[in-house]
C-alpha cells in the first residue's frame, strides 16, 4: 500500500487527505496547532454558549464545490442553512441593495439597474455548473465548456471598477462592489471583475450559506470521512524539516514561503526563488462580537442577511481597497459582517447574537482597527455600540500566529493582485508539483486559491496520484 503525509488540516490539507485515502493510500495528516480545520474553525470568542467562525463563514463555494459535493459530508454531519437573505448593502440614509437566491428579486430591488444585473449576473448564475467546472481548475487547461467560458472571459479580465460602468444607480454599482472586493485588491485591477461576477453568481446559484453548528463541521465532517477511510490526524505536530515527510508522497498545506524552508535543501533553485518572491496580499483585522438582541440596522434587508458589507458607494469601497493595497489604513476600511445566527438560530444564547466582522487593512497592519470596525457598523446601524455584551478582536498579526499560512494577516494566503490571481504559486504547468519528487503544494496559494473548497487540495491529490500511477 502506498503512503502519504499530508502537512496541515484546513479544508485543502483534508480533501487531499480524503481523495489519496479514497483512492487506496495510506494518509497521515500532521496538523502543527492543537486543533484541526485551519480556516474553518469555531469556537466561543466572547461568551458562553455563542458559537463564532474564527475565520471562513459562508459557504457560497464549499457548497458549491464539485469535489465536495460528491463526498456525502452530510452523513458526518455537514448541513449547508441559508438566510434569507444572501447579502445586504447598506448606504447612508437608509438605502440598501440586496442579494437574493432569486434573480428576479434582486434585479427588482434594483430598479433600472434590475435588466443588466440579470444580463451579466444572472446569466453567469444560470450556467453556473458549467462555469465552475472551467474556472476551478488551473489555469492552463482544455476547457469543458469553452463557449461559455469565453464569453464570462470577455467581462472577467476586466477591472471591477470598469465592468461596473453598466449599472447607473449607487445601490447596484456598490453591491457589485463589496461583492468585488472580496478580491482583496484595488478594483481597477484587471481580472477582479472575474470575483465579482463569479461571487455575485454564485448568490443566485448556491447561495450565501452558513454551516450548522459552525464553520468548524467542515473540517470535523472532512476529518470523520478520512478517519472511515483508515486515514489519521496529529495535532500538535509543526511539520519543519523534510525528513519528516516519510512517505511516498506528501501534500503540503503551508504558504509557499513555508514550504521552501521545509523543502530546502532540496527544492529546485527555480521553484525555491519563486516561492520566496510569493506576493502576500492586504490583512483581516478581525472583531467578534456578542450582541444583545443583534444589530440594529437602520435598513430593514440587512437585518435578514447573513452577509452585511459595509463601506459605502463602489468610489468609496474603491478607494478604501486602494489605500489598504498600497499599505495606508483607509479612515473608513471596507468591513464584512457575518450574521450566520439568523440562519443557524443554535449559536445564539439567550437574544444575545454571535456577530463575525472584519476590516480590509493594509498587510502586516500593526494598528488597532477596533474603533474603525465598530464606528463603521454604527454609521449603518445607530444604537450598535450599546447592544455589545462582549468582545474578542484579532490582529493580523494574532491572525497569523494562530494559522501560519496566513502570513501578515493574508487570509488568502496570497496576494491577488496582478497575474498571481491567475498564475500562483508560480508560472508551471503543474502548479501544484514543488520540484521535489512526490511533493506537491495543496494549499489556498494554488489553483483555483483561497476559499473553504477544498478544489486545490483535490487537484494537488489528483497530481500526486498521476505521478505514483507514472511509478
Ligand atoms: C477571517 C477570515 C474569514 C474568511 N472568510 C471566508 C469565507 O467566508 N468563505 C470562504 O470560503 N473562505 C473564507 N476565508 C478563507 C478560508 O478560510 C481559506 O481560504 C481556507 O481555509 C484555506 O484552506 P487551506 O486548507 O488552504 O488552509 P488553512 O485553512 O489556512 O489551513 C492550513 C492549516 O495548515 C496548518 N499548518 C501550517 N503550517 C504547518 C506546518 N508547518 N506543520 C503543520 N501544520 C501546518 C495550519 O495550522 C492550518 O491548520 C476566511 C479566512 C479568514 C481568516
Amino acid at each position: 500500500m502506498s503512503t502519504a503525509v499530508v502537512v496541515g488540516s484546513g479544508p485543502n490539507g483534508l480533501a487531499a487527505a480524503v481523495h489519496l485515502a479514497d483512492r487506496g493510500l495510506s494518509v497521515r495528516v500532521l496538523e502543527a496547532e492543537d486543533r484541526i480545520g485551519g480556516g474553518c474553525r469555531s469556537s466561543e470568542l466572547t461568551l458562553p454558549g455563542l458559537v463564532h467562525d474564527e475565520c471562513s463563514a459562508f459557504h457560497a463555494l464549499a457548497a458549491g464545490s464539485p469535489f465536495l459535493a460528491g463526498l456525502g459530508l452530510e452523513e458526518h454531519g455537514l448541513r449547508w442553512l441559508w438566510p434569507e437573505v444572501q447579502l445586504a448593502h447598506p448606504l447612508d440614509g437608509g438605502r440598501e441593495a440586496l442579494l437574493w437566491r432569486d434573480v428576479a428579486q434582486t434585479a427588482a430591488g434594483l430598479g433600472d439597474d434590475g435588466a443588466a444585473w440579470d444580463a451579466l449576473v444572472g446569466r453567469t448564475a444560470r450556467g453556473f455548473g458549467d462555469l465552475l467546472e472551467d474556472i476551478m481548475r488551473p489555469l492552463v487547461h482544455l476547457p469543458r465548456h469553452p463557449v461559455a467560458l469565453a464569453r464570462f472571459g470577455l467581462d472577467a479580465v476586466l477591472p471591477a471598477s470598469v465592468v461596473a460602468r453598466r449599472w447607473r444607480g449607487e445601490e447596484a454599482r456598490a453591491l457589485f462592489g463589496g461583492i468585488a472586493a472580496h478580491a482583496f485588491a484595488r478594483l481597477d485591477a484587471p481580472f477582479t471583475g472575474s470575483i465579482g461576477i463569479v461571487l455575485a453568481a454564485s448568490g443566485h446559484a448556491v447561495g450565501w450559506p452558513v454551516a450548522a453548528g459552525g464553520s468548524a463541521s467542515i473540517t470535523d465532517a472532512l476529518a470523520a470521512r478520512l478517519r472511515a477511510l483508515g486515514g489519521t490526524v496529529e495535532t500538535g505536530r509543526r511539520v519543519t524539516d523534510a525528513r519528516e515527510l516519510d512517505a511516498d508522497v506528501a501534500l503540503l498545506d503551508v504558504a509557499p514561503g513555508a514550504a521552501a524552508r521545509i523543502l530546502a535543501p532540496s527544492l529546485p533553485a527555480r521553484t525555491a526563488r519563486a516561492y520566496r518572491r510569493y506576493r502576500h496580499g492586504p490583512a483581516a483585522f478581525k472583531v467578534d462580537y456578542a450582541v444583545e438582541d443583534g444589530i440594529p440596522w437602520a435598513s430593514a434587508g440587512a437585518r435578514l442577511a447573513g452577509t452585511v458589507h459595509l463601506g459605502g458607494t463602489l468610489e468609496e469601497i474603491a478607494a478604501a481597497e486602494a489605500a489598504t493595497a498600497r499599505g495606508t489604513m483607509p479612515q473608513r476600511p471596507f468591513i464584512l459582517v457575518g450574521q450566520q445566527y439568523l440562519a443557524d438560530p443554535s449559536r445564539s444564547q439567550d437574544g444575545v447574537h454571535p456577530v463575525w466582522a472584519y476590516a480590509h487593512v493594509p498587510h502586516a497592519w500593526a494598528g488597532d482597527g477596533l474603533e474603525a470596525v465598530t464606528a463603521q457598523i454604527e454609521r449603518f446601524a445607530p444604537g450598535f455600540r450599546s447592544r455589545v455584551r462582549a468582545m474578542a478582536v484579532r490582529s493580523p498579526a494574532a491572525i497569523e500566529a494562530s494559522n501560519a499560512n496566513y502570513v501578515g494577516g493574508d487570509i488568502s494566503t496570497g496576494s491577488n493582485g496582478g497575474l498571481q490571481l491567475l498564475v500562483r504559486p508560480r508560472p508551471a504547468l503543474d502548479p501544484y508539483a514543488t520540484g521535489v519528487p512526490g511533493v506537491y503544494l495543496c494549499s489556498a496559494a494554488t489553483p483555483p486559491g483561497a476559499g473553504a473548497h477544498g478544489m486545490p487540495g483535490y487537484r494537488a491529490a489528483e497530481a500526486a496520484l498521476a505521478w505514483l500511477a507514472r511509478g
